[in-house]
This record gives structure tokens, sequence and C-alpha cells, in this order.
């Protein structure tokens, strides 16, 4: 059989602890026999990313801006417990999904990947709900105090033309808390376009929420910019493919959230995609099965799974037990990176691929061959056998290779 060639490289991020081991095995047994595989590969793995002073992961940011498709491995975040797991560790370095959001100036959209055996704890939900999170500002910047007396505080803003605005905020007869709060015009507006070029490139319906009834000037910011980039951009894109930009109270949007039959993209402010993305999660079943796309303004795509490195599991690997660690969000991660550079390179061979290797993973699940994390989700009644996640990789690069044959 004749590899698929691909025109353009992706950028591969190579990542930590078992998740590391799944990409390889992944690589291995399911990309490299059928794809004539280009990329340009970052290890960001902890030690090199200590040796390289985390450049390596400004390297691979900057390569995802410049080639639009990149494919990331869980990386570990350190902490005090990592310092002292990792002495060689000259700084508690930052999370490289920070890193690389803050250079791409991006929005992660997640999604879980459903199944017709896990059914999701709420009945109508049909297709995966995506959460779009603003991943800056409002309570995540802000600044609080506690007071003990009666006073007054007031709000002052300062241009550097020398300009001077005041409001008062409350006048108070005792001890009272405060905090103040501020957004970007800029973030906001980069927000809404990476929620659009998403909502466009899934070819679904995109939703927003806030609660601009009671917060009439700070969410109304937000509710202005996404109409007027919608207005000014997107509009005739979104009826050419007849989707729709719908925007409504954020009570509202969770009680229509809950009818709805799922199949649509939820744009949220930083705060409320926090709580949602969770509850969303947790009703479609299991974080091993939830992917993430990271999405710039100008459509730069990362792909890569929402779980981390799966610590545990590898501290059984280390000692030679095989694990059954799910490599579905890992998988998902590499056939999204691999559609999207398919999309953007007009080929098609491609995109089949990576809808073929969508098919064979799901195909595995529903054969009954899955990893024992998903034994307890699965619907009474339905036979499944919990194997080792090299049984698990192994039944589905057999089933991609008769749907590629
Ligand atoms: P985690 O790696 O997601 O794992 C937490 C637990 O969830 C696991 O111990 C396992 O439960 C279960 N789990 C997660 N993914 C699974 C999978 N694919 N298959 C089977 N079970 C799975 O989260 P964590 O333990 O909090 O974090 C570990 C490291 O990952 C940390 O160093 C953190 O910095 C990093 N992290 C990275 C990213 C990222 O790169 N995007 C995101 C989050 C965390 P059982 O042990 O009960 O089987
Ligand atoms: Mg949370």
């Amino acid at each position: 059989m004749d590899k698929i060639q691909m025109m353009t490289p992706i950028v591969e991020m190579d990542g930590d602890e078992m998740t590391r081991v799944l990409w390889g095995w992944i690589k291995e047994r399911l990309i490299l026999p059928f794809v004539d595989l280009k990329t340009e590969y970052y290890d960001l793995g902890l030690l090199h990313r200590n040796e390289t002073h985390d450049q390596v992961t400004i390297d691979a940011a900057k390569a995802t801006a410049r080639l639009g498709v990149a494919v990331k491995c869980a990386t570990i975040t350190p902490n005090r417990a990592r310092m002292e797991e990792y002495p060689e560790l000259t700084e508690m370095w930052k999370s490289p999904n920070g890193t690389i959001r803050a250079y791409l100036d991006g929005t992660a959209f997640r999604t879980p990947i459903i199944l017709p055996c896990i059914k999701p704890v709420v009945k109508t939900w049909e297709a995966p709900i995506t959460i779009a999170r603003h991943a800056y500002g409002d309570m995540y910047k802000a600044v609080d105090m506690v007071t003990e007396g009666p006073g007054t505080a007031t709000l002052t803003f300062r241009g550097e033309d020398g300009q001077e605005r005041s409001l008062t905020v409350q006048t108070v007869d005792g001890p009272a808390v405060w905090q103040g709060q501020h957004n970007t015009e800029k973030s906001i507006r980069a927000f809404a376009r990476s929620c659009f070029q998403y909502a466009i490139s899934q070819k679904q319906d995109l939703w927003f929420s806030t609660k601009d009834t009671i917060s009439k000037v700070y969410d109304g910011e937000f509710k202005r910019i996404f109409e007027e980039e919608y207005a000014n951009t997107y509009q005739a894109e979104f009826e050419k493919l007849g989707l729709t930009y719908f925007y409504t109270l954020i009570d509202d949007a969770v009680a229509r959230c809950i009818r709805s039959k799922g199949g649509f993209i939820w744009a949220l402010k930083n705060y409320d995609g926090d709580v949602m993305s969770d509850m969303v999660a947790t009703a479609f079943g299991s974080l091993a099965m939830m992917t993430s796309v990271l999405v710039s303004p100008d459509g730069t795509m990362e792909f890569e799974a929402s779980h981390g490195t799966v610590t545990r599991h590898y501290y059984k690997y280390l000692k030679g037990e095989k694990t059954s660690t799910n490599p579905i969000a890992t998988i998902f991660a590499w056939s999204g990176a691999l559609k999207r550079r398919g999309e953007l390179d007009g080929s098609a061979d491609l995109v089949h691929f990576g809808r073929a290797l969508e098919e064979a993973s799901l195909g595995t699940l529903m054969s009954g061959i899955m990893t024992r994390d998903l034994l307890p989700l699965v619907e009474p009644g339905f036979q499944a056998r919990g194997v080792t996640s090299e049984e698990f990789l192994d039944a589905i690069a057999q089933r991609l290779a008769a749907l590629l044959a």
C-alpha cells in the first residue's frame, strides 16, 4: 500500500510520562505505517525544557504560528513536588500550555468524544457540546481587599493623556470586601475571532452567553464586541454554511443546553467556562475522552488531549507493568491535526486518513474492546472487555488497515 503523502509538515510537540509512552506507540502503530509523516519535532519533555531554558516551548509556539497546525502531547507543569522529583531542574518552569496560549493569543476548545455505548448523564444529548473558555482576566486577574471600618471605595482610571475618570463603588457603614476586575478589548476580540473561526471550521452553531442584564457595561462590552466581529467579518460565511450565531443570557443558555441535543459550541467568559467545562465533561463521561484544540484568531490550531501525563500509570509502567491507559484523546489530537493539515493543503487523502483513524478507534470501542477506565461507564448489558493500552492500539491498527485497504 502506498503511504499517504503530506505537502506541509505539522508541528509535533512531544511530552512527558505515560502520555509520552503512548505518543510513541500511537505513531508507530497508527500513523507511520499509513502516512509519510512530515513533522517539525519539538521535545517538550520536562528535562529538555530545562536544558533549553524553556526556549524549546517558545520555538514550538513560533513554529505553530508559521505552519498553522500542531499536535501536542501532555506535559508536566512543575510544582514543588516535581522540583524534588527532578533535582536537575534549574527553575520551576511555567506551564507550556500557558506559554503557547499566550504566544498564539489562543482560546482552548474542549470537546468530549462520544459513543453510543456510553450515554451522557443528560439523556437528550446526542452530539458533543464544545466549551470555549475565555482565558484572560476578570476574576483571574482581579485585585481584592478587606476593609474594617465605615468608608467609601472609588474606582479611578488615570489615562496616560492626563484624563481621569472616577466612580463611587459603594459607601459602607462597617467591614466590607472589595474586588477590582478588568479585561481588555484586544483579548475579548481575539476570543471572539477564535470562536467564530472554530465554529466555521467545525460547521457548528456558536452560542455566547454572559449576564449583561445585570453587568450592563462590563458584560455588555463582551456582547458588543462579539456582535461587531460577527457583523463585520463572519456573518457572510456563517450564512453561507447555514450556521447560527446566538447570544443569550447565561441562565437561559444553561436551561437550553440541558434540553438541547448537543452539537454546538458554547463560548463563555473565564469563570463561567471554568465551571461549565467541568460540568459538561463530567456529564459526558470521562476526562480520558476529552480533546482540546487551541485556536488563534487567525485560525492556527494546536490539538491535544485534555488530560495530563497520567503519572500513576507511568510509575506502574516503569516497574514493568502493562497499564490500561486510555489513548483515545491523544489519538484524536493526531487525527484532528492531520485532518486540519489536509483541509488547509487541499489533501483529501489526509482528511480521509484522519476520519478513518477516528472511525477505527470508535469502532474498536463499539466492538467491546476498551481500556479499563471506560468499563464502569458503559451501558448495562453492553459486553465489554478491558485490555492493555498496547492491545487496544493493536486492535485499532487492525481495523484501520482494513478501512484503508
Ligand atoms: P492526569 O494526568 O489527567 O491524571 C489524573 C487521573 O485521571 C489519572 O491518575 C487517571 O486515574 C485518570 N486519567 C487521566 N487520563 C487518563 C487516561 N488517558 N487513561 C486512563 N486514566 C486517565 O492529571 P494529574 O495526575 O493531575 O496530572 C499529572 C501531570 O499532568 C501533572 O504533572 C500536570 O502538570 C500534568 N498536566 C498536563 C496537562 C497538559 O499538558 N495539558 C493537563 C493537565 C495536567 P487513575 O489513576 O485512577 O487510573
Ligand atoms: Mg475547573
